[in-house]
């Protein structure tokens, strides 16, 4: 049996490490916004570049946290794509903005740059790309547009802790970088986090408070806020991790490198573009055979996963908005071919070889 992703090696590495440090928040008893929580967004500030650094409850929450720090009205409009995770729309809905979904690239399946200028109107407010899978999406051509037409840019950096462009961090290129630290996210912790970078002093101070029901902590409340704050058993185990995050990311790229040597010639393979740098949170193949190769491989006992089967745009609870089958085609077709096979950092050469042989031998 081969899972989708094991996390016991990586924990045993650090057991001892996580179990004394957890140990000490227990007995110090500060659990919510204590000193390891500050600490740890010094570090994740400061592994970015970027002076601010502020945790929150999940990278739903970073999301959204992020757009309602920003002067956005119901009626407003936000740019993203319609093939991510569920929660990049949502946090749209959330603050009663309008989700204005732009295709995809059939290569880097990041949002097409060259589909973004049409749709931006008097009402756009935002972009927000998502850098899938750990590959980054075109940031230069990205934040020019959004600097000609005066749009703040918030990345969902959910999937790319890490991944850079000509050695430039994701989420250094917007107003704000949301990270997840959702178990199996490349940095994850031991339950639910997320945390927003950003340069901009105001957006930080506003997120420091909405986290917060909208107080600094003086229960003096300047807006009505939310309940999405970091644990500090979270941050404690983030800071351990936060050492192992690089390590982990080289161990993901040896991995995609081997099974891009052995599939390259029957399935299409991720594709990188010269200069970018992806953490591979998922390694996902294309394959018009998808359906043939994902039942192969269930029945030699090895998961795989399709992210995603139904892009957002066709996901029930958007139906108000009347889109329809057909409007984002190369999303649609993705959602058909894609299937993510294990890369995580503690799997063996050999399972990648038998990954590999199934798959070869299938097609
Ligand atoms: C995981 C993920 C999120 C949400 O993060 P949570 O911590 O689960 O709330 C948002 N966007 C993308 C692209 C993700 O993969």
């Amino acid at each position: 049996m081969i899972p989708m992703l094991d996390l016991t090696k990586e924990f045993l590495d650090i057991e001892e490490e996580v179990i004394a440090s957890v140990i000490e928040v227990l007995k110090g008893t500060k659990y919510v916004l204590g000193p390891r929580v500050a600490e740890f967004e010094d570090r994740l500030a400061e592994y970015h570049g970027l002076p601010f650094g502020a945790g929150v409850g999940s990278g739903t929450g970073a999301l959204f946290l992020s757009l309602a720090s920003l002067p956005i009205s119901p009626g407003d409009e936000i740019i993203t794509t319609p093939f991510t995770f569920f929660a990049t729309a949502e946090s749209i809905l959330y603050v009663g903005a309008q989700p204005v979904f732009v295709d995809i690239d059939n290569k880097t399946l990041n949002i097409d740059i060259d589909l973004i200028e049409e749709k931006i109107t008097k009402k756009t407010k935002a972009i927000l790309p998502v850098h899938l899978f750990g590959l980054p999406c075109d940031m230069t051509r990205l934040t020019a547009l959004a600097k000609k037409y005066n749009l703040y840019v918030i990345e969902d950096c959910a999937q790319s802790f890490g991944s850079s462009i000509d050695g430039r961090l994701t989420g250094t290129f917007g107003d704000a970088g949301c990270f997840s630290f959702y178990p199996s996210k490349n940095l994850g912790c031991y339950g639910d986090g997320g945390a927003v970078v950003t340069g901009n002093k105001e957006m930080y101070e506003n997120i420091l408070a909405l986290r917060n029901h909208g107080s600094r902590g003086n229960y003096i409340h300047s807006v009505v806020g939310f309940n999405s704050r970091l644990d500090e058993i979270q941050a404690a185990i983030l800071l351990i991790k936060l050492t192992k995050v690089e390590h982990n990311n080289a161990v993901r790229r040896e991995n995609a490198a081997l099974y891009t040597s052995l599939l390259s010639s029957c399935v299409m393979c991720p594709y990188i573009p010269e200069g970018y740098t992806s953490n591979y949170h998922q390694y996902t193949i294309r394959s018009p055979h998808r359906d043939k190769i994902k039942d192969a491989l269930a029945a030699a006992d090895i998961s795989s996963v399709v992210y995603y089967p139904l892009p957002v745009h066709l996901q029930k609870p958007l139906a108000q908005f009347g889109f329809r089958q057909g409007d984002f085609p190369v999303a649609e077709t993705a959602s058909a071919q894609v299937l993510s096979l294990p890369v995580y950092p503690g799997m063996p050469r050999q399972a990648i070889q038998r990954i590999a042989q199934v798959i070869q031998k299938c097609l």
